[in-house]
């Protein structure tokens, strides 16, 4: 299921998907590197990195994270990543409505093809632009709950929520009795 876990030491597949420019890229490199670069490169095909995060009482939680490109043209490769995923992390941007259209799209595909018992969580990123915002946290946050996801807000530029978004993910993984 894309977790090779024993009780301490979890290891875990992560996809991102969300249309391009939504900041897939930016959060990654947020949370793997604490770094943010506005000039970051537009993702070919897809990129891997992975993370290691502690938990209580010396759990740790090592993200294996497949970034991928949102581009139509990329489309017929996502399964490629999400298959085998346990956890699908789906990003939209909270200035742009059509992204968040396309979220839903990513979701509805991920119910119909992911792995069952994947779990998902929807991500509106940009939330330092609120005088921008086209979609509200209600409208992100309901579309979620409808979903049995978790939900929140981040901004990869100035790291708020980004680090509670994967702690977040960890405490949702399912775990073997110790
Ligand atoms: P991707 O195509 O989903 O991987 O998007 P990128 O990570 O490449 O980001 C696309 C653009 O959005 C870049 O110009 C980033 O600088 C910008 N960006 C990403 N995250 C944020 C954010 O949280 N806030 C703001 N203001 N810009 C962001
Ligand atoms: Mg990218």
């Amino acid at each position: 299921n894309g977790g090779a876990n024993d009780a301490k030491n979890i290891r875990i597949k992560l996809v991102l998907l969300g249309d391009s420019g939504v900041g897939k890229s930016c959060i990654v490199l947020r949370f793997v590197r604490g770094q943010f670069d506005p000039t970051s490169k537009v993702t070919i095909g897809a990129s891997f990195l992975s993370q290691t995060i502690a938990l209580q009482d010396s759990v740790t939680v090592k993200f294996e994270i497949w970034d991928t490109a949102g581009q139509e043209r990329y489309a017929a490769l996502a399964p490629l990543y999400y298959r085998g995923a346990a956890v699908a992390v789906v990003v939209y941007d909270i200035t742009s409505a059509e992204s968040f259209a396309k979220a839903q799209y990513w979701v509805k595909e991920l119910q119909k093809r992911g792995s069952s018992g994947i779990i998902m969580a929807l991500v509106g990123n940009k939330a330092d632009l609120q005088e921008k915002r086209e979609v509200s946290a209600k409208d992100g946050m309901e579309y979620a709950e409808k979903n049995g996801m978790f939900f929140i807000e981040t901004s990869a530029k100035t790291a708020d929520n980004i680090n509670h978004l994967f702690e977040e993910i960890a405490k949702r993984l399912p775990r073997s009795p110790s």
